[in-house]
């Protein structure tokens, strides 16, 4: 049974902050656009809180029956990547390909599904030059005295809907050709940085002179071109609605005549020491960094994951502790649900897998209430281990379990597939034979007390007629 009913999806958007019924332009199929990775580092797991919370926004349309088209661009030439390229003495595509390339392993091990077009900014400079030339033509840039060429600000009458400033009271005519200022200082815009010293060997001859895109305009070419004018959902990181997808929103709806973006999801920040997780913070964890701590990806991906994506949420080494909790809990109800072979449960399964699938769908439908859509989850895995604590799932209602389990995981993507066979740590192996030379030697005492040391790792001993047999606790 596919839910097919996308009737109560509702998201928040930043345009008009409020919740918002979903409705597509093409019924049926969504047109995404996610502002991807700055390719001068290694990205961090902040970053990655805003890929997850795509994933899952991506996830929860495919599972309401959407087709999805999602395209995230790679920043591969901006004020950061030149800077990074030109400290190290290296080309500029040498340098971001490293970046990339680490940049999709994280991608694979976190689990977050492929978008559909991966764009990189230098591979589409002539769309970002004809969309330049669109807003010279119909007057709302013009060109500096550096050369570079700027967005006049004043002349889109919307500008500041987004970030809701008022341009009126801003200073006339001044300028800003950083990629990156903050809401008192907006200005005039660069669309098209003239090249100077400082870019080096970084530059286009093109016609609208030697140089550089600024980095808005990447995102606005780059979304219309596999997109088209209008899109369903654009997301970011909150860093971003300000200057960056305000700028998006004037360069392409001045081209256009359109409206540019119907829905703007933007996430809160994953903090760390209780400040946002930044690189020039140093209050930073790449997924590299807590992989080599021990951690698997799929309880970092729980993490981020876990916390509604427009809460800010700290981050600790406890939290993910706990992350790794919440999935062996799941793991293990998983590897019981297989071995089920009990005397049947009534109605009682099904009317819990009815429960959960009901409050699963509603969380989500309401702006991807992923809290309240894992509490109903956990929920249904107590009462049910209740039953096979029991023995009362017969093996069918126990497959039915598995298979609402998979798919509600298509959506979360953190248990993934279970092994045929349960597997023992090393650890549970080697107390194991201990125990069973303990009782060969008679020795009751130290028998028991592996027992112990077991159960206080999850690992349940039986000794039956046919020998000793073992299960995974529920946790
Ligand atoms: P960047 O590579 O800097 O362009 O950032 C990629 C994405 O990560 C953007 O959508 C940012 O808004 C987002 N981002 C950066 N830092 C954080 C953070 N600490 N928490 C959540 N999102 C972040
Ligand atoms: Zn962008």
């Amino acid at each position: 049974m596919k839910a097919s009913s996308a009737e109560n999806l509702r998201f928040f958007n930043t345009l008009t902050r409020t919740k918002e019924k979903f409705v597509p332009i093409e019924e049926g199929n969504v047109k995404m656009y996610t502002c991807g990775p700055t390719v001068y580092d290694y990205s961090h797991i902040g970053n990655f809180r805003a890929f997850i919370f795509e994933d899952l926004l991506r996830r929860w349309l495919e599972y309401r029956g959407f087709g999805v088209t999602q395209v995230m661009n790679l920043t591969d030439v901006d004020d950061k990547t030149i800077k990074g390229s030109r400290e190290e003495g290296v080309q500029l595509n040498e340098y971001t390909a490293r970046y990339v390339k680490a940049f999709f392993e994280d991608v694979a091990r976190l689990n977050i599904q492929k978008a559909e077009h991966y764009p990189r900014a230098t591979e589409h400079i002539p769309e970002m030059v004809s969309l330049i030339k669109k807003l010279l033509e119909k007057g709302y840039a013009y060109r500096g005295k550096d050369g570079s060429v700027y967005y006049e600000i004043s002349k889109f009458k919307d500008y500041g809907k987004l970030a809701r400033i008022k341009v009126e009271e801003l200073k006339a005519g001044a300028r800003v050709k950083a990629d990156e200022y903050a809401k008192e200082e907006a200005h005039d815009f660069a669309l098209w940085k003239a090249w100077d010293e400082e870019d080096g060997p970084v530059f286009w001859e093109t016609e609208v002179g030697k140089g550089r895109p600024g980095w808005h305009i990447e995102c606005s070419a780059m979304s219309m071109k596999y997109l088209g004018e209008t899109l369903d959902i654009h997301c970011g990181g909150i860093d971003n609605l300000f200057p960056h997808h305000e700028n998006e929103i004037a360069q392409s709806e001045a081209a256009t005549g359109k409206k540019f973006v119907n829905y703007w999801l933007h996430n809160e920040w994953l903090l760390s020491e209780g400040k946002r997780m930044a690189k020039s913070f140093h209050n930073y964890y790449t997924l590299n960094d807590l992989m080599k701590k021990g951690y698997d990806p799929k309880a970092v991906r729980y993490l981020l994951l876990a916390t509604h994506y427009r809460q800010q949420f700290n981050f600790t080494l406890e939290g993910l502790e706990a992350a790794k909790g919440a999935i062996e809990r799941l793991t293990n109800f998983m590897y019981r649900l297989r071995d089920a072979d009990g005397k049947g449960s009534g109605e009682t399964s099904k009317q819990l897998m009815e429960r959960l699938e009901k409050n699963f769908s509603e969380a989500m439908d309401d702006d991807l209430g992923v809290s309240e859509a894992l509490a109903a989850l956990f929920d249904f895995v107590r009462e049910a281990n209740n039953l096979l604590d029991s023995n009362l799932l017969r093996k069918e209602e126990a497959q039915q379990v598995q298979s609402l389990m998979t798919r509600l995981d298509g959506v979360l993507g953190i248990i993934g597939e279970v092994q045929k066979e349960a597997k023992l740590s090393k650890e549970a192996e080697g107390l194991i034979t201990r125990r069973e030379e303990a009782r060969k030697a008679k020795d009751w005492k130290t028998a028991d007390q592996i027992r112990e040391q077991l159960k206080a790792i999850g690992v349940i001993i039986e000794d039956t007629s046919q020998g000793v047999k073992w299960r995974l606790e529920k946790r």
